[in-house]
């Protein structure tokens, strides 16, 4: 079956160690931001929940999700890389990965700064998983916006 060693190549080390020790597990119990996202498509489920330090700096971030492994190891990823960022670049780093899955090529500074993230590029060879790897960070823009409406 071709599928199945084309997923291989999909599920890389990296994101299978994140799917099955994810980061920042549990949600904070009096967050900042806080925002839950569903992913009809699969099922998948994320609530992020963050603290800020002063200044729009975030500090504490927990998640808790449910769903394939693609979604909740871009979660965990996703959750491991915003501590010490500020909104304003967490909403950067959330407009380059949506790029990337959208098709777009990443500079060599770009792709590192993604660090390990950059492992979820491959997602976009599955249009369907687009949606589960995105779902962290739609759900991170969302608690970003309900946090500044307010
Ligand atoms: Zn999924």
């Amino acid at each position: 079956m071709q599928m199945s060693e084309s997923l291989d190549d999909l599920y890389r080390d990296v994101i299978l160690d994140h799917y099955r020790r994810p980061r920042n597990q549990g949600l904070l119990p009096n967050p900042d931001l806080k925002s839950e996202g569903f992913n009809p498509f699969c099922g998948d489920q994320v609530v992020l929940t963050m603290t800020l330090d002063g200044a729009e700096r975030i500090g504490e971030v927990g998640f808790e999700g449910e769903g394939c492994s693609i979604s909740q190891a871009s979660a965990s990823m996703l959750a491991a890389h915003l501590g010490g960022r500020t909104l304003d670049e967490a909403d950067a780093l959330v407009r380059v990965f949506k790029g990337v899955m959208q098709g777009e090529e990443l500079a060599p500074e770009q792709e590192e700064a993604l660090g390990e993230i950059a492992a979820l590029q491959g997602v976009r060879e599955f249009p369907i998983r687009v949606k589960c790897a995105l779902l962290g960070w739609t759900t991170l823009q969302d608690a970003i916006a309900d946090y500044r409406k307010r």
